[in-house]
């Protein structure tokens, strides 16, 4: 799990009462017609592991759970089961699943990542602050550029898949830094086993693909590369599994507060103001001094001086360690 899950572990209420109210409402959350055959899963915000093997027959009654336990991370199976609920995946009964990719943008570009102490806010390259003994944060930086860049390749991917493969696949912002491309799958392409994902992925990532001088109007792959389109760089895994879980679009991330939100990759640009749900604004309390960029936002932070910050910037500044949220400010 995350390396600065320690800090983050402490409860924020005002972060608690922001996601729960999100998940207060319903129609925000898109989920599949067959909801009844998946698996749904959470992890709960500020603590460790999952809550798993669970099954709802509506929103209502989803929705119904979330406000007990407010997630984190909110998943759906990419599976259908006969028994979604069984804890036991071998009597699951698993009738198929949908076909998923995951491109991570930060294995895309180089970035930056801060470690810091967050009780004396002094940087530090150790696992405990050499100050205090204090364990030490990680903050990975993700700017614009890089999430840009993955959407390329999810773009890449989407194309591929559309005519290379006459599939329907959405391609979904997954949050935090990468992009989820679904295609729901049904008759043949639920039942594809390991291997045939497998073939999928090697021919998305243009594995093997023959050194033959066409033109851009070629298809497949040989007009793509005289087009100047490379391979999709992606975490094969995703797809080869057959029993993996979705984030559910329209739930919040729970390291950045931003939603699952379904795009278009040629056109995605990522604001947080837009991505976010939260409105209005907080006042924040920075555990260091830092300048650096997120998103579209550049912020400069100064230890020992608190900020008024719109929500949405705040609840993900807080999320990925940087400080704490005092109050709601309207
Ligand atoms: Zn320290």
């Amino acid at each position: 799990m995350g390396t600065s899950m320690s800090h983050q572990g402490q409860t924020n209420k005002i972060v608690e009462e922001l996601f729960k109210d999100y998940y207060s409402t319903s129609g925000n959350l898109e989920l599949p017609f067959d909801m009844e055959l998946r698996e749904f899963a959470i992890q709960p915000l500020y603590a460790q592991g999952y809550i798993r093997h669970m099954s709802f027959h509506s929103e209502s009654e989803l929705l119904n759970f979330l406000r007990s336990r407010v997630p984190a991370h909110l998943f759906y199976s990419s599976a259908k089961y006969q028994l979604p609920d069984a804890k036991d995946v071998e009597r699951k009964g698993w009738m198929g699943a949908d076909l998923l990719f995951d491109i991570d943008a930060d294995h895309l570009c180089e970035v930056r990542e801060v470690k810091f102490c967050p009780i004396c806010g002094s940087m530090t390259v150790s696992q405990k602050c050499e100050k205090d003994g204090s364990e030490t944060s990680v903050y990975q930086e993700m700017g614009e550029e890089c999430i840009k860049e993955g959407a390329k390749h999810a773009y890449v991917l989407e194309d591929i898949l559309r005519h290379d493969f006459g599939m329907e696949p959405k391609v979904y912002f997954s949050g935090n830094r990468g992009f989820h491309v679904q295609v729901e799958c049904f008759g043949e392409c639920a039942l594809l086993g390991p291997e045939e994902r497998k073939e999928i992925v090697d021919y998305v990532s243009g594995d093997g693909v023959p050194d033959y001088k066409g033109s851009p109007e070629d298809p497949g792959w040989v007009g793509r590369k005289a087009r100047g389109e490379g391979g999709v760089i992606l975490d094969r895994q995703v797809t080869i599994d057959v029993k993996r879980l979705i984030r559910i679009p329209n739930s919040l991330h729970g390291k950045s507060g931003l939603l699952v939100k379904r795009t278009d990759p040629r056109s995605f640009t990522p604001r947080v103001s837009e991505l976010s749900p939260f409105k209005g604004y907080v006042s924040f309390r920075p555990f260091l001094t830092i300048n650096t960029k997120l998103f579209d936002v550049e912020v400069s932070m100064e230890r020992g001086k608190n900020m008024i910050l719109q929500s949405s910037l705040g609840v993900l500044l807080h999320l990925k360690g940087l400080g704490e949220i005092l109050a709601h400010v309207g």
